[in-house]
C-alpha cells in the first residue's frame, strides 16, 4: 500500500485561480479593500490589547488611479508586513492570515470584525493585472520595508525597499484586457457598491466614499426614529418614507445584524423585490437575497449583515447551508413578532397601514406555516360598508356567527371585491344583517383559496355568488304571488333567452328586490378570476364558459304588468330587457348582445310613445 500527499503544481493552479475563482472581475477591488480594512482593524485590536504601542493616528484607505502608468493602487495604514510575513501570507496561496489572526485573538477583536477567510482574495488581483507590486512596512518597531513583485507566474521577487510610513500599498499594473478598470467612473461605481459602509474611511479622488458607522451597526437604544428614516434615505434616496422597520440583532447561534424596512405598497403591487442588500462585516456581498430571505419578505427593503454567510459562495451552496436556513426562519419570526407588537400596542396605526401590511401578511400566511400561526391573530378584515372598521378573525366570528353559520356548521365569510360594482348585492346582504368584508387586493383571491382548506370551520363567499337569501344556506321555499299558470307563462318567456349557460329560476323574493338577479357561483367565478391573472395550471378554467344563475323575482310588480300585456312579442322583449339589465349590472353583457339590448330598449321606448 502506498500513502502520500497530493501535490499541487503551482504552474497549473495559478490560471485556475485567475480564471475560475471569481466570475465577476470587479470583485478584486472588494478583496483588496477588504484586506486593507482587515489590516487596519488588526492594528486597532493590537493597540487595544497593548501589543502595538506606536501612534495609531486615524488610519484610512486610499484608492488611486494613475491612467498614464496604468496602475491602480490601494493603500492602507494598517499592520503592514515584514519580509517573513509576506513570505508566509502572500507566497503561500490559500493560507489565510485573517483566519490565523482571528484564532489568536479570539474574543479580543472587540467588534473589529475581520473580513478575510480563505486566503485567496489577494490573488484575485491577477485577474486584471499583468504585474502586482506590494510595498509594505510593518507596524513592528525596527523593521525594514519590503517590495514584492509578481507577474502572475509562480515566480516572485522580494527585496528591501524604502517606505517611510506604516502600512501597505498594493500596486496593480492593469493588463490590456482589463483597461475598463482604468476608467475613473467605473472605479468610483465599484467602490460605491462594495465600500459604502466599510468601517474604515475609504478615499478616492480626495473624497471619502463611505459611512463607517451605518445605522445597523449601532444599538437600537442609541437610534431615534429620525436616524432610521435618515438611513433609509441613505439607502434609497428617491423612495417614499417607510412605514416602519425592524432592527435585527442576533449573536447566537449565528451572527446577524441589519435593518429591514416595510415600504408603502399600493394596490398595484409596484414594489421592487430586490431591495434587500446582503453585507458581510459591512462589505457588500449581493442584493440577490433569494435564498436567505423567505420569498414573501423580499418585498421588504434594507440591509442584512452576517459574517456567517461566506463571501464567495455559489447559489447552490447557500441553499444547503444550515446557517442560511436558520437565518431565514429567524427573520420570519422577527417580522411576525414586530407586526404582532404594533398590532397590540397601536392598533389604530396598524389598521391605517393595513393596506400595505396586509399584502405581506397574506403572502406570508400562504407560504409559511409558522408565520401563519402568528398572523392569524393580527390578520384584519375591513368592513366594506363601513370603511375604517376592521375585524380580526376572532372578532368577525363573534359578530357573524349567529347569522352566518351554515348548515355544515361553517362560518360563511361574505366578501366583496368592488364596493361600487357589487353595491346592490352588498346592500341586499347588509339588509339581512350580514357582515361583508373587503377583499380586493391582488393577493386576496389566492389567499382565500389557500386559507379555506386550512381553516376547516370557515368558508368564503362573494356577495354576488347567489341571491342574498341563499348566501348562507339555500332557501328552498318560494312563495310567489303568481298563479301556477302565470308562473308557467313567465318561465316560458324567460325560456326564450338565448344566453348560453344561463340557469333561470323563479323565486318569490321580497317586492323590493330586483326583478332579475344575476349571480355567478363562487367556485367557478373564483377559478376564472385566478385563470385571468395567470394562475399556474388554471388555463383550463379560462376557457370554460361562465356559469350564470338568473333568479327571477316573481313577486316583483313588474311581472303583473308584463303578464297583462297582450302582445306576445312585446312581452318577450320586455323580459329580455330585464334579463339584460341584470347581466349588465354584473358586467356580463358585451358585444352583439349589448348592441341588441340598446336597440331593443330604443324600440320599446318609442313603442311606448305611440301608445
Ligand atoms: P484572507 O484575507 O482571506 O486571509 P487574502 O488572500 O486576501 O486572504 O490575503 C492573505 C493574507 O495576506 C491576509 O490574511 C493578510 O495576512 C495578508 N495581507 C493581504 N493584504 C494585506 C494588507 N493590505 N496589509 C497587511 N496584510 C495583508
Ligand atoms: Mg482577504
Amino acid at each position: 500500500m502506498q500513502k502520500g500527499a497530493i501535490r499541487v503544481q503551482t504552474e497549473n493552479i495559478f490560471p485556475i485561480i485567475k480564471k475560475f475563482l471569481y466570475s465577476d472581475h470587479e470583485i478584486f477591488i472588494r478583496e483588496l479593500v477588504s484586506n486593507a480594512v482587515d489590516a487596519t482593524q488588526k492594528l486597532k485590536t493590537l493597540a487595544s490589547v497593548g501589543e502595538f504601542k506606536g501612534e495609531l493616528g486615524t488610519p484610512e484607505i486610499t484608492v488611486t488611479l494613475d491612467k498614464e502608468k496604468k496602475t491602480l493602487t490601494i493603500s492602507d495604514m494598517g499592520v503592514g508586513m515584514t519580509a517573513e510575513e509576506v513570505d508566509k501570507y502572500i507566497n503561500q496561496v490559500a493560507f489565510s492570515g485573517a483566519e490565523e489572526f482571528l484564532n489568536k485573538y479570539k474574543g479580543q477583536t472587540d467588534g473589529a470584525n475581520i473580513i478575510g477567510h480563505f486566503g485567496l482574495g489577494f490573488y484575485s488581483s491577477f485577474m486584471v493585472s499583468s504585474k502586482v507590486e506590494i510595498f509594505t512596512k510593518s507596524h513592528k518597531p525596527d523593521t525594514t520595508a519590503v517590495r514584492w513583485e509578481c507577474d502572475g507566474s509562480p515566480e516572485y521577487t522580494l527585496e528591501e525597499t524604502s517606505k517611510e510610513s506604516r502600512g501597505t500599498d498594493i500596486v496593480l499594473h492593469i493588463n490590456e484586457e482589463s483597461e475598463e478598470f482604468l476608467d475613473e467612473h467605473r472605479i468610483q461605481t465599484i467602490l460605491e457598491k462594495f465600500c459604502k459602509f466599510l468601517p474604515v474611511p475609504v478615499k478616492y479622488a480626495d473624497k471619502q466614499l463611505n459611512n463607517t458607522h451605518p445605522a445597523w451597526t449601532k444599538k437600537p437604544a442609541d437610534l431615534t426614529t429620525e436616524d432610521y428614516q435618515n438611513f433609509y434615505k441613505e439607502l434609497y434616496p428617491y423612495a417614499e418614507a417607510p412605514l416602519f422597520w425592524i432592527h435585527l440583532n442576533v449573536d447566537y447561534p449565528f451572527n446577524l445584524t441589519g435593518i429591514l424596512y416595510f415600504p408603502k405598497i399600493g394596490k398595484s403591487f409596484e414594489v421592487q423585490k430586490d431591495k434587500i442588500s446582503l453585507y458581510s462585516n459591512q462589505v457588500f456581498v449581493t442584493d440577490e437575497v433569494k435564498d436567505i430571505v423567505p420569498e414573501f419578505l423580499m418585498l421588504l427593503h434594507g440591509v442584512i449583515d452576517s459574517p456567517d454567510i461566506p463571501l464567495n459562495v455559489s447559489r447552490s451552496y447557500l441553499q444547503g447551508d444550515p446557517n442560511v436556513k436558520k437565518i431565514s426562519s429567524y427573520i420570519t419570526k422577527k417580522v411576525a413578532d414586530k407586526l404582532d407588537e404594533i398590532f397590540r400596542n397601536d392598533r389604530k396605526s396598524f389598521e391605517e397601514k393595513w393596506e400595505s401590511i396586509g399584502l405581506f401578511a397574506k403572502y406570508g400566511m400562504m407560504t409559511d406555516d409558522k408565520f401563519s400561526e402568528k398572523a392569524n391573530k393580527f390578520l384584519l378584515l375591513e368592513d366594506i360598508t363601513e370603511p375604517g372598521k376592521f375585524y380580526t378573525l376572532e372578532e368577525y366570528k363573534t359578530e357573524a356567527t349567529a347569522l352566518q353559520t351554515n348548515k355544515d356548521n361553517k362560518l360563511v365569510v361574505l366578501y366583496a371585491t368592488n364596493a361600487v360594482q357589487q353595491d346592490s348585492y352588498i346592500q341586499a346582504a347588509k339588509n339581512k344583517g350580514y357582515k361583508i368584508v373587503k377583499l380586493d387586493n391582488i393577493v386576496d383571491a389566492a389567499f382565500i383559496n389557500n386559507m379555506e382548506p386550512r381553516w376547516d370551520n370557515m368558508m368564503f363567499t362573494r356577495v354576488d355568488a347567489d341571491i342574498a337569501d341563499n348566501l348562507i344556506n339555500v332557501d328552498e321555499k318560494s312563495e310567489s304571488v303568481l298563479t301556477t299558470d302565470q308562473e308557467t307563462k313567465l318561465k316560458e318567456l324567460f325560456g326564450h333567452i338565448p344566453q348560453q349557460h344561463v340557469k333561470v329560476e323563479l323565486k318569490g323574493l321580497s317586492v323590493d328586490a330586483q326583478p332579475v338577479i344575476v349571480t355567478r357561483p363562487e367556485f367557478m367565478r373564483r377559478m376564472k378570476d385566478m385563470a385571468a391573472v395567470g394562475g399556474a395550471g388554471m388555463s383550463w378554467y379560462a376557457n370554460m364558459p361562465d356559469e350564470i344563475n338568473m333568479t327571477v323575482n316573481a313577486n316583483h310588480p313588474i311581472y303583473q304588468q308584463i303578464l297583462d300585456e297582450s302582445d306576445n312579442d312585446k312581452q318577450q322583449k320586455q323580459v329580455r330587457n330585464l334579463a339584460d339589465l341584470a347581466l349588465l349590472s354584473q358586467n356580463l353583457l358585451t358585444g352583439a348582445d349589448l348592441t341588441a339590448f340598446v336597440n331593443r330598449s330604443v324600440e320599446l321606448m318609442s313603442a311606448e310613445k305611440k301608445n
